[in-house]
């Protein structure tokens, strides 16, 4: 027997539904926080401040964190809110160390974005399950990479002259035993090359370097050229993988003669 017009109705109300219950938990599963690499992003300060076009009045002259970063998850936890509090034993570390280029005067919006954003999704790991552990973790790879020494000592400096980008990427393996990624601007208007941007690393969830890219992989040894921009700084054209060739590592101003 057909069921009578207002039980269709019904019917029909429940099926709908049934099928937005399935879409939001589809939606959900897509979204499944799931990660398998940590990059440990540096940024090169000159840049930062050159892609956003603000006066950044003295960026520091040497690599800072922008974030640690799991791959593929991001605001693991909304509900999991930044208290300043909790990190202030490490603030002369944060303050040096992971600044905000972009308004120096207020660093803390930049670290509660990375806390929410990246540092909710790290915090699967013991070793990052905390706030003070996330960012107090983080500094504690920066200095172990300690990236700053080993640029000085592969000789590779600011400079008015242009660098290979492969060649920064073997030097960098060849210290690390791992490969990097390395991200630029590209060529703005009326200029020859890309702007060497950050320097990632990576790490296994057990806190050991491995790859960032594979064989084969964009970006990487053998891949298909990169594609499009992966991180955009409001207001700036937004940095992409480098293109294999050259690249400029820009002086902070005044630096030059
Ligand atoms: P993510 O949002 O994944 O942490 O990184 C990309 C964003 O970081 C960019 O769009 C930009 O807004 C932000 N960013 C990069 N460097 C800085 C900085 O030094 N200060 C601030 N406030 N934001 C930054």
């Amino acid at each position: 027997m057909r069921p009578a017009a207002p039980h269709r109705l019904l019917l029909s109300s429940l099926c709908l539904a049934l099928c937005c219950l399935g879409g939001a938990r589809g939606s959900r599963r897509s979204d499944n926080h799931e990660w398998k690499k940590l990059i440990m992003v540096h940024h090169w300060p000159v840049t930062v401040c050159k892609e956003v076009e603000n006066d950044c009045r003295d960026p520091p002259d040497y690599w800072t964190i922008h974030g640690l970063w799991p791959d593929k998850a991001e605001e693991c936890n909304g509900s999991w809110h930044f208290h300043l509090e909790e990190i202030k034993d490490l603030m002369p570390e944060m303050k040096m160390y992971w600044p905000d280029v972009i308004h120096p005067l207020n660093h803390s919006h930049f670290w509660k974005h990375e806390w929410e954003k990246h540092g909710t999704c790290a915090a699967q790991l013991d070793a990052l399950n905390s706030q003070k552990k996330y960012f107090g973790g983080s500094l504690d790879l920066y200095r172990d990479l300690n990236l700053n020494s080993m640029l000085q000592k592969l000789g590779i400096k600011p400079s008015i002259n242009y660098y290979q980008v492969s060649d920064i990427k073997d030097a960098l393996a060849s210290i690390y035993g791992v490969i990097p990624k390395i991200q630029c601007l590209p060529p703005q208007q009326g200029e020859e090359v890309q702007t060497i941007g950050q320097i990632e690393l990576c790490f296994t969830k057990e806190l050991r370097l491995r790859n960032c890219t594979e064989p084969g992989e964009p970006g990487g040894p053998g891949g298909p050229a990169p594609r499009g921009p992966r991180t955009g700084v409001s207001g700036g054209t937004g940095l992409e993988v480098c293109e294999d060739g050259p690249a400029f590592y820009p002086p902070p101003p005044g630096a030059l003669p």
